[in-house]
């Protein structure tokens, strides 16, 4: 008789003890551990509240330091390739054309001041490949090639991983290369004339 009131017993604790734990978590999932953000000191050393986010609809906020999808701010792109040869993976693509001197001045100044020499109409990145290592940020000489906080943004069609920040269109870029040709050939001719016109001069002076 003394087990039954005894095994009675056992199983009314074990149920007070399960709901009081029950109860102490379902309380705690009152305070949200995404509540007090990322910045809090003590974010990381929280161990009570609900853990789990509705995401998307809630996320927790992305430290200021985070280094996540690349942005390039063309306008300050001076086209220099220092970013394209330090990227471990090669998921920066390149290519410049070379300023004609009569296009400076459309072409501009960075924000800082600087001439750029150079269009950029392919300036693209493979954001799929990029792991984030912030080299290409890190040598960047304009501070134009940036880190910033978006770090969710899948898609369904891979291609569209591709971002492309070059600063002319295909047409434009097609019309910049002619010029340049064009100006490179006129300065070749010129070189070769005053070339021709120097070693008749040296073969006169030797008659
Ligand atoms: S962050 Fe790293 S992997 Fe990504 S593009 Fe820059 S250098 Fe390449
Ligand atoms: S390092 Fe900076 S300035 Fe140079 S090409 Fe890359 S993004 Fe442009």
């Amino acid at each position: 008789m003394s087990e039954y009131f005894r095994n009675i017993k056992t199983g009314a604790v074990t149920i007070v003890t399960g709901m009081g734990i029950t109860l102490k978590h379902f309380f705690n999932a009152l305070n949200r551990k995404g509540d007090a953000g990322v910045d809090d000191v003590d974010y990381f050393r929280q161990v009570d509240g609900l853990v789990t986010l509705q995401y998307p609809r809630e996320v927790i906020p992305t430290p200021k330091n985070a280094r996540y999808r690349l942005y390039n701010n063309i306008e300050d792109c001076i086209g220099c390739g220092q970013c394209e040869r330090v990227c471990p993976i090669s998921c920066i693509m390149i290519e410049t054309i070379k300023v004609a001197p009569d296009d400076l001045a459309v072409c501009g100044k960075t924000s800082d001041g600087q001439q750029k020499k150079f269009w950029v109409p392919v300036f693209d990145i493979d954001i799929a490949k990029c792991m984030t290592c912030g080299m290409c940020t890190t040598v960047c000489p304009t501070e134009c090639l940036v880190h910033t906080p978006v770090s969710d943004f899948s898609e369904f069609d891979r291609s569209n991983f591709l971002y492309h920040f070059g600063n002319l269109t295909h047409l434009e870029a097609e019309a910049k290369r002619r010029k340049l040709a064009v100006i490179q050939a006129k300065a070749q001719a010129e070189k070769e004339r005053k070339a021709a016109e120097a070693s008749q001069d040296v073969k006169k002076a030797g008659e």
